[in-house]
């Protein structure tokens, strides 16, 4: 192995610690050495960099523990931006965030059916408007898109609905803005998004985070990094199947997968086909998403026929975690998308059917949750993946 040249060694300090600071919110100098085991003189040294970077700032004083406070420095949160895409099934949704992943500017894009080129376009309109707005300088792009992503090469391998196959996103997108772009499956971009920017899972080293909307996914964080399989697939439990018997058709070619039965298309699906059209949604050409909110209305409202509909959803999701739960036994699964807004007696129902269908000693230590982002956990997603590589920030 070739030993690394200064430069390498300088390069590689200063990332780890512009890491730690952005890690540990409010940190002192005499800190970071002690956490990195680097010198005094080194830390001060490189702290100074990233000082005159516009990177890190003194924000005060910390407790002294004898002798002189110290001063204690964090992460310049809106001194760079990032750019986060996310393909959603019926909408186009990006934004601008800044480096503790708030949100700082929207573009919504409805886009019912585009595909191919089109779809590209759509992107492009996108992120046109983004990359034109006031916030400066921006330091990547980061892009989740259902289907299947080769996010190493930035290659979307197949995203079904998008009619893409084999298209190297990154590169086409890198070319026309001139910054760095990830491109990250959707499911896999909401655990990221929750593991780098949802409150309290920093702690944890293994984490699963379920995406239920119009399809279904999840993405799996194992010691702190995503885990995405030998194949980019990992977590694909979307076309696992559910029902053998009488199941409904997928759109992945096979029946009765998960998606079939608890996504937000199968329950509006379902819905449909209540005596009595409790939602009001059978006279009318809905989009997804006015469908959608119609179901919740009639849930809302009590109405028991969809309430059934909802519940027998979650009875199919908790199977689902059952067999995530005997396969990895991570104790933390995290559940995000449009359909946690059924909230608690959904979540409730998902819980019952996991630990009824779940090895006792397992399930007693799982707790299945709602994750804290909303339905922005996907979007912020893919910006921590610009993130991840903390030298793409420096000298920008
Ligand atoms: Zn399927």
């Amino acid at each position: 192995m070739k030993k690394a040249t200064q430069q390498q060694t300088k390069e590689h300090n200063r990332s780890l610690v512009l890491k730690i600071i952005s890690e540990q919110r409010n940190i002192s100098r005499a800190e970071i050495a002690r956490v990195t085991g680097l010198t005094r003189t080194t830390v001060s040294d490189l702290v100074s960099e990233l000082i005159t970077d516009r990177l890190v700032e003194e924000v005060g004083h910390g407790e002294s523990m004898g002798g002189k406070s110290p001063i204690l420095l964090a992460l310049a949160e809106n001194s760079r931006f990032l750019v986060g895409l996310d393909l959603a099934h019926d909408q186009f949704y990006g934004a601008i965030v800044n480096l503790r992943g708030m949100i700082q500017q929207t573009v919504e894009l409805p886009v019912d059916g585009l595909t191919g080129e089109e779809a590209l376009k759509a992107v492009f309109d996108v992120l046109d408007l983004l990359t034109a707005s006031a916030f400066t300088p921006l330091v990547g792009i980061g892009v989740s898109t259902q289907g299947l992503v080769n996010s190493r090469d930035g290659v979307v391998i197949t995203a079904v609905n998008l009619g893409w196959r084999n298209l190297p996103l990154a590169r086409i997108l890198q070319e026309r803005y001139q910054i760095p772009v990830f491109v990250i499956n959707d499911s896999q971009a909401a655990a990221l998004g929750e593991y780098t920017f949802g409150e309290g899972y920093q702690q944890s080293n293994n984490l699963v985070v379920i995406t239920a909307r119009h399809g279904i996914g999840s993405g799996i964080i194992l010691n702190g990094e995503l885990y995405q399989g030998d194949g980019g697939g990992a977590g694909e439990i979307g076309h696992v199947t559910m029902v053998r018997e009488g199941g409904l058709p997928c759109r992945c070619g096979t029946i009765g997968c998960l998606e079939t039965v608890a996504s937000t298309q199968a329950v509006i699906r379902q819905v449909q086909l209540l005596s009595g059209d409790p939602a009001g949604i059978n006279r009318t050409q809905l989009s997804h998403r006015d469908a959608y909110d119609a179901v919740i209305r009639g849930y809302e409202g009590g109405d028991p026929q969809i309430i059934h509909v909802v519940m027998n959803a979650a009875h199919f999701m908790g199977l689902a975690i059952s067999n995530l739960v005997g396969t990895l036994n991570i104790h933390r699964i995290v559940l995000s998308g449009e359909m946690t807004r059924f909230g608690q007696p959904w979540l409730d129902v998902i819980r019952e059917t996991m630990e009824e269908t779940t090895l006792y000693g397992l399930a007693r230590e799982t707790h299945v949750e709602i994750g804290t982002l909303g339905e922005n956990g996907v979007l912020l997603g893919a910006t921590a993946l610009v993130l991840k590589d903390m030298s793409s920030l420096i000298s920008r």
